[in-house]
């Protein structure tokens, strides 16, 4: 059960309200969602009419929840929400592209590939610089060195950046040099990096683990919206099955069945998804025409040399033409691009 406080709900109030809570046996805990003041109460919720907190003083509305996350659900905020990433727009009528490396490796790189993805017209660079790597010998990322290189990049091109934090010290980092902190797949259910995150003021891109069931992911989005920060989004980058013929098998039969519990806007990750460069385009229109409300691309100057998804990266000339084909497609779907 969640209780919406009325705006300037005093202290006494909220008091008598936490102590009906406990009369009934149930525990109150106050929760921030961006301006709204919330009391989230636990136990046998089932057994407890609504009427009885409707009309104590303070209370603005009683809301029932029939799934285990609130915040993210549909039943707590009907309409879809739009989150702001520095002025770029994620949510309804949209289709917002991300799109750059899967790591930022060097100077000429990391300008090359920023260069490629505003000159096609995307607004979002993505590129770790912590990168989660499977193995401890592969490339690990440039680390808290590589910020200087994206302030600079930032600045000239005007691309909003997100990149990658994995534990609280480097979100820190991304905090302070970033627009928008990814939470990756394999710290999905990282419980205190995705709590220090919702005490962050900046959005949060929070990618499906890859073998996390869709409640797993939106109680996930619940842990950052209610330590108070509302503006999460969800990305599905593909899930672990036994299909050989792809790195991971894209869920995109998840957006529509997210769309239905939750007012979070999704995203699509068709990289990670496939693996290969060579299935990118079809999946990111496929991602379109599901309902995404955008894409996570990874666009490298030169695949081949990579220092991370190599496989999986499109050419700048590639990209290009995958953004000239989405905007023709996104209007049919009711998006602008
Ligand atoms: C990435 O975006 O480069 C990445 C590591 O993704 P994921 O967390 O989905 O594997
Ligand atoms: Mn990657």
């Amino acid at each position: 059960m969640l209780i919406l406080l009325k705006s300037g709900a005093s202290a006494v109030q909220i008091e008598a309200i936490s102590a009906r809570a406990k009369e009934l046996s149930l525990i109150p805990q106050p929760v921030r969602s961006g301006s709204l003041e919330l009391l989230s109460l636990t136990g046998a919720t089932a057994a407890v009419d609504p009427a009885a907190f409707a009309s104590m003083p303070g209370v603005a509305r009683v809301m029932n929840l029939s799934a285990p996350f609130r915040l993210a659900s549909r039943e707590f905020r009907r309409e879809d929400t739009t989150v702001d990433v520095a002025g770029v727009r994620i949510g309804p009528g949209t289709f917002t592209v991300m799109a750059g490396p899967c790591s930022i490796e060097s100077p000429a790189q990391a300008a090359d590939a920023a260069n490629a993805v505003k000159a096609a017209g995307a607004p979002v660079l993505r590129g770790g610089l912590y990168k989660p790597r499977t193995s401890p010998y592969s490339f690990q990322g440039l680390g808290a060195e590589g910020f200087a290189l994206m302030d600079t990049l930032r600045a000239q091109t005007g691309l909003r950046f997100v990149t990658e934090a994995i534990d609280e010290q480097s979100l820190e980092q991304v905090e302070a040099h970033a627009d928008m902190i990814q939470i990756g797949a394999r710290n999905m259910q990282n419980f205190s990096l995705l709590r220090r995150a919702g005490r962050s003021k900046l959005p949060v891109l929070l990618k499906r683990g890859m073998s996390a069931t869709l409640e797993e992911w939106l109680n996930a989005a619940d842990y950052v919206l209610s330590g108070g920060n509302p503006n999460v989004v969800l990305c599905e980058r593909g899930i672990r099955t036994f299909n050989t013929h792809a790195r991971n098998t894209l869920d995109l039969g998840v957006i529509p069945a997210a769309r239905e519990l939750t007012h979070l806007p999704i995203l699509v990750d068709p990289s990670h998804g496939t693996g290969r460069a060579t299935h990118v385009p079809a999946m990111a229109c496929a991602a379109l025409a599901a309902g995404a409300d955008g894409l996570l691309v990874e666009v490298h100057p030169d695949p081949g040399h990579a220092l991370s998804d190599g496989d999986q990266s499109l050419t700048p000339e590639r990209f290009n033409a995958l953004m000239k084909l989405l905007r023709q497609l996104a209007p049919a779907f009711g998006r602008a691009l």
